[in-house]
């Protein structure tokens, strides 16, 4: 227990246990420093039964893990949990949760202020350490770059929100509350489009997935030759941003449409991030990266929307880790207090 209340890892075990806590599930695995397929337990995470259920389930997905893994206490260095939200690294608190909280009645009152590390830490008797998923995600594509001297990344994370991460000077950056790099929530068009944080013009307003679909339906109707709209009557439920995908690679010119458009508005958030952030790599995370011509468009619009100087030795690249990069971003969370204790 000496261990957890320090918060020290052990610096001489050979294993740490990434989390990835969902709203759907919490996956765990038992990894060794470097490793990239990790071998997944998973739990639902019960996120709408409240903090103290999603805590218990979090312990209990890290005992599944180390069960199936055959590993003991005395080999796990720490625990690292990725988590959607605001979560504070110094304290273990998370602030502010989208997927996590229960009902009153028929209202959904997120998880505010709750701890969480602490109470996670006490229960399996292991430090715990914690971060905002894409902030994680972007340690364990930098480790996985592996190559000493790239220092400097920003890392977009597109999906219904979009996350982000950025490692400056070899660090990740956290903030002075663990808040820092909410990219999805840079204004990218003053007075533009309404964001579910509540501001105007976001670029989540213009990039997140319900925008692309929103942005396909606009252009449809304008369009009426299109293929999307076979697509969208033989399933109306599920529209999603692969059914746009697949029908560019057919040629239809909409759905090419689209992802140029919602490259030139990522764009513009990458230029903006390239000129704060002066990276090696910008790096694009989730399903979405590997939309037909999104990525080519991004980079178009990125280098219209930059400082030539500080561009010219930007690389814009896809994300390599996938599905996993919340479990391995975890696992790296470890493997930072590790090497931070040693120096
Ligand atoms: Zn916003």
């Amino acid at each position: 227990m000496a261990d957890f209340q320090s918060r020290k890892p052990r610096l001489d075990a050979p294993y740490a246990v990434g989390v990835d806590l969902g709203g759907q599930n919490v996956r765990a695995a038992v990894m060794r420093r470097g490793d990239r397929e990790p071998k997944t337990v998973s739990l639902p995470s019960d996120a709408k039964e409240g903090a103290d259920r999603v805590r218990a389930r979090v312990v209990e997905v890290v005992q599944k893990a180390m069960g199936s893994a055959g590993v003991t206490l005395d080999q796990v260095a720490g625990v690292g949990v990725a988590v959607a939200g605001h979560i504070d690294p110094v304290t273990g608190v998370i602030h502010w949760s989208p997927n996590f909280g229960h009902m009153e009645g028929s209202t959904f009152k997120m998880f505010l202020e709750e701890p969480f590390t602490e109470p996670v830490g006490a229960a399996l008797g292991l430090p715990v350490y914690a971060a905002n998923d894409a902030n994680a995600a972007v340690l364990g594509e930098w480790k996985h770059i592996g190559k000493a001297n790239v220092t400097d990344i920003v890392m977009f994370t597109l999906g219904t929100g979009i996350g982000g991460g950025v490692v400056s000077g070899g660090r990740l950056l956290t903030g002075s509350t663990g808040g820092a790099v909410e990219i999805g929530h840079h204004v990218i068009v003053a007075g533009g489009r309404k964001c579910g944080c509540g501001t105007l013009g976001c670029l989540e307003a213009y990039c997140g997935t319900d925008a692309i679909l929103e942005r396909a339906l606009r252009m449809m109707e304008r369009n009426l030759e299109s293929s999307l709209w076979h697509r969208i009557e033989e399933d109306k439920t599920n529209f999603k941003p692969i059914i746009i995908s697949e029908e560019a690679i057919k040629g239809d010119a909409t759905a090419q449409a689209v992802w140029e458009e919602t490259g030139y508005y990522l764009g513009i958030g990458m230029g903006n991030a390239v000129n704060l952030f002066n990276p090696q790599y910008v790096i694009l995370g989730g399903q979405i990266r590997n939309a037909t011509g999104l990525l080519a468009a991004a980079e178009r619009s990125m280098r219209r929307h930059l400082v030539y100087s500080i561009g010219r030795t930007c690389s814009v690249i896809p994300a390599e880790l996938g599905d996993h990069a919340g479990v391995v971003g975890g696992a790296e969370l470890v493997w930072e207090a590790v090497d931070a204790a040693r120096s």
